[in-house]
């Protein structure tokens, strides 16, 4: 199902009026956690009149530490939802079990599985029986084949509508936090007609590369980002080193929009 020899045509999801792939660029921003209200939406605003499309921001955290904040869970995504009331903004978040995608689906526009969750062929199951956008994040060591396996689990319980995002691999580079494979973009255009999106900063985890691998992303054919966005990153619970300040953001915004329009 995932294959262009099954589907030509891109795959264009619609969410809430704004079409991702087939051309239109989507530029998901937001906080790496949902921390407070006030941070979200401060953040929320930013990105909006920065010319986001989406909001992103976690709930329920993943975090390679269990001593590190875990995220507010379904306080958070109530906090997301007041944000998209708020702006406008589709909300994202991710899910990182059966149990937090039944919850999240009462509040969110699209779900996200992460890189620890790619192959949890259970909860890609029980996305694939969710009628809710889905973006499905790489494995952290997950080749491309194994990857676009993961996205089949989803299309074969009937849900169509799969966004791939490359967020970075581990390789012996210790200079980034990822390797960011830049690569994955064409060869995925070539081989599914699926959406994809690039992450530059669980990419890179270095604030200073996030705009110049946005680019590279774009001028690969990415049909968007997701970016990290917080309204004081040197105070931020999470991932703080790799979030951009709005002002950045807003720089993003400009060139990397200038970059798509040209292309
Ligand atoms: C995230 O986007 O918040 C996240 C945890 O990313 P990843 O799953 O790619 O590490
Ligand atoms: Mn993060």
């Amino acid at each position: 199902l995932v294959t262009k020899t099954f589907k030509p045509e891109p795959t264009v999801i619609e969410v809430r009026g704004h079409k991702i792939g087939g051309g239109s660029l989507t530029v998901i921003a937001g906080p790496c956690a949902v921390e407070s209200e006030e941070q979200t939406l401060a953040t929320a605003i930013a990105v909006k009149n920065a010319g986001a499309h989406m909001l992103r921001g976690g709930a329920y955290k993943p975090r390679t530490s269990p001593y590190s904040f875990q995220g507010l869970e379904e306080e958070g995504l109530k906090i997301l939802a007041e944000a998209r009331d708020a702006t406008g903004l589709p909300i994202v978040s991710e899910v990182i079990s059966p149990a937090t995608l039944e919850i999240s689906l009462k509040y969110l526009d699209i779900i996200q599985i992460g890189a620890r969750n790619m192959q949890n062929f259970q909860l890609l199951r029980e996305a694939g029986q969710a009628r809710v956008p889905v973006i499905l994040k790489r494995g952290i060591s997950a080749t491309i084949e194994e990857w676009l396996n993961a996205a089949e689990y989803i299309m074969s319980e009937g849900n169509y509508q799969v966004i791939l995002c490359e967020r970075g691999i581990r390789t012996f580079e210790t200079a980034t936090r990822n390797t960011l494979d830049i690569s994955a973009v064409p060869v995925l255009k070539e081989k599914t007609h699926l959406p994809v999106i690039v992450d530059p900063s669980h990419g890179t985890g270095k604030r200073d590369l996030v705009i110049p691998m946005s680019l590279a992303a774009i001028a690969a054919g990415a049909d968007g980002l997701i970016v990290e966005v917080h309204r004081d990153p040197l105070h931020a619970l999470s991932d703080g080193p790799q979030s951009l300040a709005p002002d950045d953001f807003a720089d993003l915004m400009k060139r990397v929009t200038i970059l798509h329009d040209a292309m």
